[in-house]
Formats: C-alpha cells, sequence, structure tokens
C-alpha cells in the first residue's frame, strides 16, 4: 500500500522546521524529509547565532513578518523551555553616508532609522563618542554614524530547528532524516509522489524549503534567479574580558558602496572568541560542489580587508572558520508560493542571507497560504512566479 500524507515538507532547516511545526498545529498529517539530520552543518542555519532585527532596513515587506516571528521565537521558549532569543540590542554602523547597500535594499542605514521611525520601534542614533563609552570595542572615524535598536539582538538557529521539530514531532508529525528526495511527480487525483531512495510517498501538497538545494526541485526556467554563494564564518579569538556577552550588542557594519564592503558579528559567547563575518556573492554551480575547507590566507585577508582596526580587543592568531550557505536572488527578495502550472508544489525558500530572523512567521504565514486559513502576514510582496 502506497503511504499517503496530507503534506509533504522537504528540508527541515531554518524554515521547513517551522512549516512543519505549524501544519501540525492545524491538526494536518504532515510529513517532513531531509537529507541530513537538523540540525546540522551542511546547509544554512548553522553557526550558533543569527541577527535578529525589527527595522529590517531590507524592505517594508519584511517588518511584519520579523515582528511576528520574534512573538513566536517568545511562544516556543515558552513550550519547550530552550532559550532561543537573546535580546541585546544591535549597533548599525555606516561609514560612508548614503552608500551603504544590504540585502538588495540601498540606503540601508537611513532606511533602517526610517522604518524605526514609521514604525515605533525603540531606537537610538549615536556618534563615535558614545559608542566608544558604551561599546568600547567598536572603534568608530569621527564622522561615522550609529544606530543602536535596543529590541534586537540573536537567535539560536540550531536550538530554534530541533525545538520546532520536537513541537511538531508532539502534534503527531513525523520526520524522516537521512533521506534524500529523488524527485517530485505529480500524478494524477491532485496528488503528488514524492520520490526518496528507499521508497516513495504520495501528498496533496509538498513544501519545497530545501534551502540552497532548491534549484534541485525547479524545471530550468524557474532556477534563473538563485545563486548559490560560499559564505565564510570566523571565530577571533578575544582579550579577556572584551565582547561581553552582558554589554556587547550584534552588530553590522557598512564602511564602502560594495556589498561586501560589510563586516558583522555577535558578543562573545564563551569569552575566549568573538564570531564575525562578511558577506560573499560568488555564485557556486551546486551546493554539493562546495569547497568546505577555509585557508589560513581566507583568515588572514578577512581580518585584513574588513576587521582591520575598526575593532578592537581581537587577536589574529588562532582564527577558526566555518563554511556556510546563502541562496540569493538578484534584489535579495524571498520567493514563496505554488510553482506556476504545479497546484500541489509550493516553493518556500527563505532566502538571501537574511531569512533566518523570519523563519518563524514565515514558516506560520507558510501553513496558513497553503491550507487556505485567516492570513496574518501577506506574502504578497514575495511571489515571484
Ligand atoms: C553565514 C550565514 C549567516 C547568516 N546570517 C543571518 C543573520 O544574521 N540573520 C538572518 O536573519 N539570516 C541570516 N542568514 C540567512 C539564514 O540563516 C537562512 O536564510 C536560513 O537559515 C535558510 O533556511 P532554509 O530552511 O532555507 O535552509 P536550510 O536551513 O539549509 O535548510 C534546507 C534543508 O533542506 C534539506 N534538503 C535539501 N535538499 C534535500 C533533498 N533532496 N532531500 C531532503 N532534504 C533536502 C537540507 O539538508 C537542509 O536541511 C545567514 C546565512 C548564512 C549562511
Amino acid at each position: 500500500m502506497v503511504k499517503r500524507v496530507d503534506v509533504v515538507v522537504i528540508g527541515l532547516g531554518g524554515l521547513g522546521s517551522s512549516v512543519l511545526w505549524h501544519l501540525s498545529q492545524a491538526g494536518v498529517r504532515v510529513l517532513g524529509i531531509d537529507q541530513f539530520d537538523p540540525p546540522h552543518d551542511m546547509g544554512s542555519s548553522h553557526g550558533e547565532t543569527r541577527i535578529t532585527r525589527l527595522a529590517v532596513g531590507e524592505g517594508e515587506a519584511f517588518l511584519p513578518l520579523v515582528a511576528r516571528s520574534h512573538q513566536l521565537w517568545r511562544e516556543i521558549e515558552c513550550l519547550t523551555g530552550v532559550s532561543l532569543f537573546t535580546q541585546c540590542g544591535a549597533l548599525l554602523i555606516d561609514s560612508k553616508s548614503d552608500s551603504w547597500t544590504k540585502h538588495g535594499a540601498a540606503n540601508f542605514f537611513d532606511k533602517t532609522v526610517s522604518y524605526a521611525q514609521q514604525s515605533g520601534i525603540p531606537f537610538q542614533l549615536m556618534e563615535k563618542a558614545e559608542v566608544s563609552i558604551k561599546f568600547p570595542c567598536f572603534n568608530l572615524e569621527r564622522t561615522d554614524r550609529a544606530y543602536f535598536e535596543p529590541g534586537a539582538g540573536f537567535l539560536r538557529p540550531e536550538v530554534a530547528i530541533e525545538a520546532q521539530l520536537e513541537l511538531a514531532r508532539l502534534n503527531g508529525a513525523e520526520v524522516m532524516t537521512g533521506t534524500k528526495v529523488k524527485e517530485i511527480l505529480p500524478i494524477s487525483g491532485d496528488r503528488v509522489k514524492i520520490i526518496f531512495e528507499s521508497g516513495s510517498v504520495e501528498a496533496g501538497q509538498v513544501v519545497v524549503a530545501a534551502g540552497a538545494w532548491v534549484k534541485d526541485f525547479l524545471p530550468e526556467r524557474f532556477r534563473t534567479p538563485f545563486s548559490i554563494c560560499r559564505q565564510v564564518l570566523h571565530w577571533l579569538p578575544i582579550e579577556r574580558g572584551a565582547y561581553n556577552l552582558g554589554n556587547t550588542p550584534v552588530y553590522m557594519w557598512g564602511f564602502g558602496g560594495h556589498m561586501e564592503d560589510f563586516v558583522y558579528g555577535f558578543p562573545s559567547l564563551d569569552g575566549r572568541c568573538v564570531k564575525m563575518a562578511s558577506e560573499s556573492f560568488v555564485p557556486i554551480e551546486h551546493p554539493d560542489l562546495i569547497d568546505r575547507t577555509v585557508s589560513r590566507k581566507e583568515q588572514i585577508d578577512f581580518f585584513e580587508e574588513k576587521v582591520g582596526d575598526r575593532f578592537l580587543h581581537l587577536k589574529r592568531n588562532g582564527i577558526e572558520s566555518k563554511v556556510c550557505l546563502y541562496t540569493v536572488t538578484p534584489d535579495a527578495n524571498f520567493i514563496v508560493g505554488h510553482l506556476p502550472g504545479y497546484k500541489n508544489i509550493y516553493i518556500a525558500s527563505a532566502c538571501s542571507g537574511h531569512g533566518f530572523k523570519h523563519s518563524a512567521g514565515l514558516g506560520e504565514a507558510i501553513a496558513v497560504d497553503i491550507l487556505g486559513l485567516d492570513i496574518k502576514v501577506s506574502l504578497e510582496a514575495f511571489r515571484f512566479f
């Protein structure tokens, strides 16, 4: 007998685990499948921390998503007892006025300020002297501008994935790990067949939340907007007492007109090192072909070109690094909705390097969209197809 469920979710990372949980909440018979054993370090949702901000300069359409996500992170914490969201504030530093483009948004710094003003999100603008007193690890130039948002902070992606999968299981969702989906076949009678190595399952709907592997599930003509880009996270040793979690915010620093003139980071979680990274937009062919080793030269280049003397109390030696994957669209928007011509295949791509903070609200909105329930957060801005 062929196994049948209402919905299959392919990919149980940041977004898929959220979709699975919300579908299971609605009482749907749902099966989640992942090629690895989430949370894992092969996709886009690993590396201990992700920044979250409320006044997201990426665009107005993202404001309700992140606001809803902040509510959901706290709800998940209450339901599971884990700690997901540390509200330590975020400091955005702009070293070149009007030129900082981030995740598709020109004038990112000014947009952030204006969204905060419009939406009543508490913030403070600061100059060098004030930043030096409050956050002594940041070495601003006299002309730099800084924006501080106290309600921002960081999320723990691996903990969030594990918690949402656990909540989904408690609601009766099935989870299959170590199972690579090979193909989705539309079949007659409004159903699709999901084929993997050891068998297949039929479903009324399939949600593709495959992150950097999304193109494996798309016809050729829909693959163009997605570029897969290798990213490197660095853990830099610090001097004792610096970058304390108690008094260091998360930070994003734009210092030029190019998208890669950028560095961001977190407070120290262990008192020994601090995680920092930049962004890279060089496309690779396929996520399975990515080079996961990081050379000493890459570490030194990062230190010299991005860190420089912007940050104090860091050590150059003993840097540890890890590779992660971005799935980037030309305007850094998300792509969410049914594949044209396939009313049972739903693409859920939280992409372009800024998706984790939205994944809780996006997962809920996708579940609502599929089930035809009352919409809380609109997905219209993310329809591409
Ligand atoms: C270095 C880095 C830093 C980032 N920083 C931030 C940040 O500070 N703030 C922020 O908001 N966002 C950030 N992001 C973006 C955010 O982390 C991602 O947008 C988000 O995690 C993507 O989640 P996902 O579910 O789409 O992908 P993933 O979590 O990678 O999940 C995709 C899943 O699909 C599975 N899969 C794929 N193909 C198959 C198949 N054939 N069969 C079965 N399973 C399959 C994979 O195994 C994987 O588990 C960052 C991303 C990176 C890489």
